[in-house]
């Protein structure tokens, strides 16, 4: 939907909204806001509400942290799911400097420029998320338990599904405002659900990815469940992927899609896949953001581990989905919704565009499940691996000078050093399972 200033300052007074929330995300992809009630409406909409960048990780130094919010009209909704006692709306923001420039560190500026470069060779990025979450029950305080909340396994259904109200809610509360869901399921694990919306244009789905998150934690809370986007909770059973659907539009035709190329798919598709596939580990440490996310990308769980595509088989890391025309599509399988989906996106789209323009193509697809293939098979097939910790995935990040153009001196430097220091913490920590299994017999 377009939104004028005045759409928006008549809505606003006609469905009697008290509260704007000024939203954006940080490099870490943790969604921020600043609450104004209506009264400062117009002087946020004349894009003159400052905030202090210099608390908010990865922003700026204590020197330099003014900031202002930018709103885009066009992201104006109302929470459905919060009404009393005041009603309460939203606008995602671009954040800008006091000089005017659009800031460095803002995430959604990032996916903006790679759009912008894809616009002048005449594409629209479209892309659609596959967000998987675990519901688990609260305690007596209401805090977060590892107990889920059913015992429902893969497209299960009522009674054992218990968390079917909560996700039947969800969906109600996401078509109020404005997204199309297309399936909502059990996933394999016991308390994981998926819900897919429809794909849209790059920014939106980012954007899209940030509310749909927030609407799920906020309306399971109002089911006293924990939702968690945390990629792996529980040791032994599924983690949560965030798989990412793409293609790209020129003149209303979908690129990727060619009747009589192979596999019915066009140069341009085999360029994208070719190029995701040079970027890839570079790409990880921002599509695997978290410790935890490489205890996901194990075998046996559906989520991929080695580098390959297959027009026909779910183990590998790229998938190209059966429907062709205007639905042909590259499916990205190792991204996580722990993720900042900004520069997933920016990422994805910038090593998918490198790929098509040096005409690169992929390695022979890999059909067959590539788990069950023994290290010798996959290394004369040259088979790499996707980075196994978050350690190795920045050290590969510092590799792919793509993927630092791409973020930007400024975020690149922020997130590498912050992703260091997160391993840092972690790795000098004494584990539970180290106790386990040295104290007694050392
Ligand atoms: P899976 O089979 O992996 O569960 P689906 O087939 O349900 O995945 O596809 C999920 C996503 O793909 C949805 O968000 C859908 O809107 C999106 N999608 C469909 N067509 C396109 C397209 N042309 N470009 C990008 N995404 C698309
Ligand atoms: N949960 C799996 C993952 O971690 C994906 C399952 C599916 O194909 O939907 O990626
Ligand atoms: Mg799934
Ligand atoms: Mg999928």
């Amino acid at each position: 939907i377009k939104y004028t200033r005045e759409d928006i300052m008549r809505i606003c007074t006609e469905e009697k909204i008290r509260f704007i929330r000024l939203q954006f995300t940080d490099i870490t992809g943790s969604l921020k806001n600043i609450a104004i009630t209506t009264s400062q409406l117009e002087k946020a909409l004349d894009n003159k509400c400052m905030f202090d960048g210099s608390s908010i990780e990865g922003f700026v130094r204590i020197e330099e942290s003014d900031m202002y919010l930018v709103p885009d009209l066009d992201s104006f909704v109302i929470f459905p799911w919060m009404d009393a006692p005041g009603r309460t709306a939203r606008l995602i923001c671009d954040v800008y400097r006091p000089d005017g420039k659009p800031f460095a560190g803002d995430p959604r500026s990032v996916l903006r420029s790679v759009l912008d470069r894809a616009a002048k060779m005449g594409y629209t990025f479209n892309v659609g998320p596959e967000c998987e979450f675990f519901l688990f029950k609260t305690d007596e305080d209401g805090q977060p338990t590892t107990d889920t909340n059913d015992k429902g396994g893969y497209f299960e259904l009522g009674p054992i599904d218990l968390g079917e109200y909560a996700r039947r809610d969800i969906c109600l509360v996401l078509e109020d405002m404005g997204f199309e869901i297309e399936a909502s399921h059990h996933e394999v694990a016991n308390g994981q659900h998926e819900i897919d919306f429809k794909y849209d244009h790059a920014l939106r789905a980012a954007d899209d990815i940030m509310t749909f998150k927030l609407v799920v934690k906020s309306v399971a809370m109002q089911h006293k469940l924990h939702a968690t986007f945390m990629p792996k909770p529980l040791f032994g059973e599924a983690g949560s992927g965030m798989h990412i659907n793409m293609s790209l539009q020129k003149d209303g035709r979908n690129v990727f899609d060619d009747p009589n190329g192979e596999n019915g798919l066009s140069k341009e598709a085999y360029g994208f896949i070719a190029g995701l596939m040079e970027h890839i580990t570079g790409m990880t440490a921002v599509t695997n953001p978290l410790v935890n996310s490489y205890k996901r990308l194990v075998p046996g769980f559906e989520a991929p581990v080695y580098i390959a595509w297959s027009a026909s088989n779910r183990s590998p890391l790229i998938r190209i989905p059966a429907s062709r025309g205007i639905g042909t599509r590259i499916e990205l399988r190792n991204p996580d919704p722990a993720a900042n989906p900004y520069l997933v996106l920016a990422l994805c789209l910038a090593a998918g565009l490198d790929g098509i323009e040096r005409g690169l193509t992929p390695p022979p697809a890999i059909d067959g499940n590539i788990f069950l293939m023994s290290k010798k098979e996959l290394e004369e097939k040259n088979v790499r691996s996707l980075p196994d910790s978050l350690k190795h995935a920045i050290r590969d990040m510092t590799q792919d000078q793509l993927v630092r153009d791409t973020l930007g001196e400024h975020i690149y430097n922020k997130y590498v050093e912050h992703k260091l220091h997160e391993w840092y913490e972690y790795t000098t920590r004494v584990t539970p399972w180290e106790l386990d299994r040295y104290l007694v017999r050392y």
